[in-house]
């Protein structure tokens, strides 16, 4: 029997918290309340080269080039849902290829890599050439997919020094494939990764690689910043 006593020394830190924004979570996928809709499948009007990718049916296909955000975005949490073409047609690279680049550097590889070989930090969810993801966490092709990503951008020191690397979160169709890992520079096909200085934000890319990727529910969220108290 455990008896406990009628008046215990509760601890608190002391510290003032700002009470925290009350937003609406939205439905299941988002957006949030207090999201920038960067697709809501309707238009690109927020992003350049859009006018080359079709909208159907709420969705968009890429084709014929990237397109990039107008706005540019450092830490965030993004949500992007896409699927690779449903027919299958070519194989390891070749194969829905596109991919999310954070600033326009960092890419978050999307490949249909479900039962397709290819080199492991480049298969699906990869961060290119950088890290495989823990697990391949592929849907078939043809069928939606989510990537919930959270990304804290690099700091640079006025001579261009790394003062703190990048790190990103990722998870596809919920499952972690990447836990804040470092990110070791830009993602490159042709060179090692590196860090060159940047600004503390940059425009989002989503590759066009020769493949049909489709596109829906498109969304950032700035607000990810820690909410800060202060010790009276
Ligand atoms: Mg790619």
């Amino acid at each position: 029997l455990v008896v406990r006593a009628a008046f215990v020394d509760e601890y608190k830190s002391g510290i003032n918290w700002t009470e925290p924004k009350v937003i609406d979570p939205g439905p299941v996928g988002g957006p949030p309340s207090d999201a920038i809709v960067l697709f809501d499948g309707k238009d690109l009007s927020q992003w350049q080269g859009g006018e080359k990718w079709p909208i159907q049916d709420g969705y968009v296909t890429s084709k014929g080039g990237g397109i990039t955000t107008k706005a540019g975005f450092g830490d965030c949490q993004l949500h992007v849902e896409w699927a690779a073409p449903d027919e299958v047609k070519g194989s390891g690279q070749g194969r829905g290829n596109s991919g999310v680049y954070l600033m326009g550097k960092y890419e978050v590889q999307i490949l249909d890599s479900f039962d397709n070989e290819t080199y492991f930090d480049g298969q699906c969810g990869a961060i290119y050439k950088q890290q495989p993801p823990t697990v391949n966490a592929c849907r078939k092709p043809g069928e939606w997919q989510t990537y919930d990503i959270l990304f804290t951008a690099p700091r640079f020191a006025e001579d261009g020094q790394v003062e703190k690397p990048g790190y990103v979160t990722v998870l596809h169709n919920g499952v972690a494939v990447h836990n804040h890992f470092e990110l070791q520079g830009s993602t490159s096909y042709t060179e090692p990764p590196k860090y060159s200085k940047h600004a503390d934000k940059l425009p989002l890319h989503i590759q066009f690689h020769g493949n049909a990727t489709r596109f829906r529910n498109i969304w950032v969220r700035e607000a990810v910043a820690p909410i800060v108290g202060k010790k009276p």
